[in-house]
């Protein structure tokens, strides 16, 4: 019999708690109906009270209290308090995404998958009807770059102050993102050839290629680190001749992410970049509410990786039932994906978790539903 796996949930802040709660229900129905193997353990640490009561985001310990599971599953973090506090953003410096960048960090999460695809039902912003094809993967580097903090004031307050904010890049990170990308871009052809859709790009040499990789720098102005990401993408680039490559820079990428966004298969960005696009790409694939997010540990050293919606804690929706859950279930439905590597059968769940929760928004499309309603269709499916 396969390991138990375990799961750490971590519900966070604001609409956090809510939309986890419907994803712990599907685990529950899942379980139950497949007799999988699997359990999870709830660690509330709200951000806003536990700074209140100890001026800290998290627990001391909470990454040696995480590191043990499998996965995380996280609803959000960030809420800096009551929405009728007009000190609300004025947030101290440890409540701000540290305990997030200390979890990409601690397990060395240094892939962040945000796959945008516009799928039956969901809400489609571009007029376009190619809009219907939009079925990208976004990948971000999560472990350097734009996010080290390093860097700081000088004359701090001082009408002649300077902020300085460094940005390292290291070959072995770049390449190792790269690569990702390359290997995802082939998954990706395998997997719609399975679903006989075929997708076709062009190379620079005519050649027609099954997928395409994507990267993103802004080589014209940041030079250093724009050329050794081109180098070691060209680098890369030959041992996968069967992926078209293709290059942007972070402007024309934003202005064709809106005008041709059918155009892309896998993109690969820096931390920043891939941040900044992937809210762009959330939007094309119908919003917040079903935009689902990952941060992944591919080493297999054991450490978990964590599974977030890209959404944060919404304060001005939390507490009133109104958060789409779909983005959460997307996520949650990856997340069983990936642990299903040590075991099919809840591979199979995850599955089955994204048919129940893409037929439900197909069926449901525009119409105005609670968190708990879209959540009970979906067990209901299960
Ligand atoms: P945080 O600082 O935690 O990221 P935020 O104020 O940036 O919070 P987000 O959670 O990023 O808020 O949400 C941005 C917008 O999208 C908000 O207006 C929010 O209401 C909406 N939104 C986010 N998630 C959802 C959801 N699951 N369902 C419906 N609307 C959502
Ligand atoms: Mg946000």
């Amino acid at each position: 019999m396969a390991q138990k796996t375990r799961i750490a949930v971590t519900p966070g802040d604001g609409i956090g708690p809510e939309v986890v709660a419907e994803a712990v229900h599907c685990l529950e129905t899942l379980r139950k109906r497949h007799d999988l193997p699997m359990e999870w353990t709830r660690f509330p640490w709200p951000s806003h009270a536990w700074h209140e009561e100890n001026g800290e985001s998290m627990p001391a310990d909470a990454l040696d209290q995480l590191k043990s599971y499998d996965a995380i599953l996280l609803g959000a973090l960030g809420d800096p308090g009551p929405v009728d506090d007009p000190d609300r953003y004025l947030l101290p410096d440890s409540i701000s995404l540290a305990p997030l960048l200390d979890m990409r960090k601690g397990f060395d999460q240094w892939v962040c998958e945000r796959p945008a695809r516009l799928l039956p039902g969901a809400r489609q912003y571009l007029a376009d009807e190619r809009a219907k094809d939009i079925d990208m993967l976004v990948i971000r580097e999560n472990s350097e770059g734009e996010y080290v903090s390093q860097g700081g004031r000088l004359r701090k307050g001082a009408p002649d102050e300077v902020a300085t904010q460094m940005e390292v890049f290291t070959r072995r990170a770049t390449d190792r993102i790269i690569r990702y990308g390359f290997e995802q871009a082939r998954l990706r052809a395998a997997a719609r050839a399975e679903e006989g859709r075929t997708r076709h790009f062009r190379t620079l040499d005519g050649k027609t290629c099954e997928s395409q990789v994507c990267i993103v720098t802004k080589r014209n102005a940041l030079r250093y680190w724009g050329d050794m990401y081109t180098e070691a993408f060209e680098e890369m680039a030959k041992q996968y001749p069967d992926v078209a490559t293709h290059h942007e820079l972070v402007d024309a990428a934003c202005m064709k992410f809106v005008q041709a966004p059918w155009a892309f298969d896998v993109v690969v960005a820096s931390n920043l970049q891939g941040d900044i696009l992937t809210d762009l790409a959330a939007v094309l694939s119908g919003g917040m509410g079903v935009a689902p997010s990952c941060n992944l540990n591919p080493d297999e050293n054991g450490m978990p990786s964590m599974f977030e919606p890209t959404h944060g804690s919404a304060p001005d929706i939390a507490g009133q039932g109104l958060a789409d859950p779909t983005a959460m279930l997307f996520t949650t439905a990856r997340m069983l994906e990936w642990l299903g590597r040590k075991d099919p059968a809840v591979a199979a769940a995850g599955r089955e978790l994204f048919d129940a929760v893409a037929a439900d928004l197909a069926e449901n499309a525009g119409k105005s539903r609670g968190t708990q309603e879209i959540g009970a269709a979906v067990r209901e499916r299960l």
